[in-house]
């Protein structure tokens, strides 16, 4: 298939490159073959008329999970409630149940502009089921790269649900060896407990892996080949996931002078997420369904992320940005969202925002030499979009068409919760 879009301003998605209007972009059979400033546009390719339109590369999200809509529930907090739906997932009803809610995710995630999404952790492996399907063409979604069920110990994060568990190292390494068994791009770990989990005010982030534990999984990892992402949020947490080898931090914490050396020397990402954690500090218990503590902790790691980033980002750290879904009040559509809290909390411009949300992110998840930027050679993934969002980043709530791998998907149409939208409207600047 050859198609060019014709006439359009374009952001290439690079650090260094600004708006350029009056240009023509060819890509044949999914891959950029060109780019012009000429007049005359060559025969033979379906053109897409660009004037007056605004083409960046695709979004990437580098967190999600694939098994829920982001609408809060009380079955994600632990208790009877959670291991009831844990129960019902694992019957053959429940498999079909899963497998269409992830099915409706990735589509949500393209249709709103994201052409790549990292998923660190689901159930059963329905992830990488989806992601064979998109691959072999019998489902639409955006690239993918999975974990399938994340690692941890007995009592770490997600055990039970998302995270399988052992404690020796051994035992560990074997967890690896067997989610391996199923082909996952990448592997999740837990090295620190979470929000929904915390026992204690003002610990989110306690420690549930130790270096040892943590080493093991690594070392066993890249023997494999592949990367491992690691579930982080205290500075405890931190030094053990920078000490046992991971390559990116998830959600991460404050830094010291020291960490910051640590995750340049190693080359670690640190991956800021503030989609779960800014509603779930800033909106009323009745909406969150939290209680004090939750709320208490969702602060704590609110607060550590922007820090954290902030500081990673001023010290040349390489930092990415993802939105968690399916946690309460990340949806699978919202990634324009934790561009605008980004842009809001962290204090970037509207270009390095979304440079972040595309090349950058590309570098975190390792991928920057086939999508990330708008480029000849690299992936035909990007966005039309009827408004400049370099000057709001607002209007990627409405992308006009979306592109993937050369797919071209003209006037998405999503299904979104609009109580859930009007509630978060409320946090936007
Ligand atoms: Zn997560």
């Amino acid at each position: 298939m050859k198609y060019v879009i014709t006439n359009c301003s374009m952001y290439n998605g690079q650090a260094e490159s600004d708006l350029e209007s009056a240009v023509n972009i060819y890509f044949v059979d999914g891959t950029i073959s060109e780019i012009t400033k000429e007049a005359k546009i060559q025969e033979g390719y379906t053109v897409i008329d660009g004037t007056s339109k605004y083409v960046i590369p695709g979004l990437i999200n580098t967190h999600a999970h694939l098994f829920g809509t982001g609408k809060p529930s009380k079955s994600l907090g632990g208790g009877n409630s959670q291991k009831l739906l844990i129960g019902y997932i694992k019957t053959k009803l429940g498999q079909r149940t899963l497998h269409g809610m992830v099915r409706k995710s990735v589509r949500a995630a393209l249709f709103s502009g994201c052409t790549t999404v990292r998923g660190v952790g689901d159930f059963f492996y329905s992830d990488i089921r989806i992601r064979d399907e998109v691959n072999a063409g019998t489902q639409i979604g955006p690239r993918l790269l999975v974990s399938g069920f994340a690692i941890t110990t007995h009592d770490g994060h997600g055990a039970g649900t998302f995270a399988i568990t052992g404690d020796t190292p051994q035992e560990l390494q074997d967890q690896v060896m067997e989610v391996y068994r199923h082909h996952p791009d990448l592997i999740k770990i837990c090295v620190t407990g979470g929000v929904m989990d915390a026992k204690v005010k003002g610990e989110p982030g306690i420690v549930r892996m130790n270096e040892q534990q943590t080493i093991a999984v690594c070392d066993k990892v890249h023997e494999l080949g592949l990367r491992v992402a690691s579930h982080t949020e205290s500075q405890e947490g931190v030094k053990i996931a920078l000490a046992g080898g991971v390559d990116t931090i998830e959600h991460g914490s404050e830094l010291t002078d020291q960490m910051v050396a640590d995750y340049k020397k190693r080359n670690v990402a640190f991956n800021c997420t503030l989609s779960p954690a800014l509603p779930l500090c800033r909106l009323s218990p009745e909406l969150t369904l939290l209680n004090d503590m939750a709320v208490f902790n969702s602060k704590v790691v609110f607060d550590n992320i922007v820090e954290g980033t902030k500081k990673a980002l001023a010290n040349g750290v390489l930092v990415g940005m993802g939105t968690d879904a399916s946690c309460p009040f990340a949806m699978q559509y919202n990634m324009w969202r934790e561009l605008c809290y980004f842009h809001s909390y962290i204090g970037t411009d509207n270009k390095q925002t979304i440079h972040i949300a595309t090349e950058q992110n590309a570098k975190v998840l390792g991928i920057a030499d086939q999508t990330g930027t708008l480029e000849i050679g690299k992936s035909a993934d990007m966005l039309i979009l009827d408004k400049n969002p370099l000057e709001d980043l607002k209007v990627l709530r409405n992308v006009s068409t979306v592109i993937c791998q050369g797919k071209v998907y003209a006037h998405p149409v999503i299904k979104k919760n609009e109580k859930i939208e009007k509630i978060l409207d409320t946090l936007l600047e």
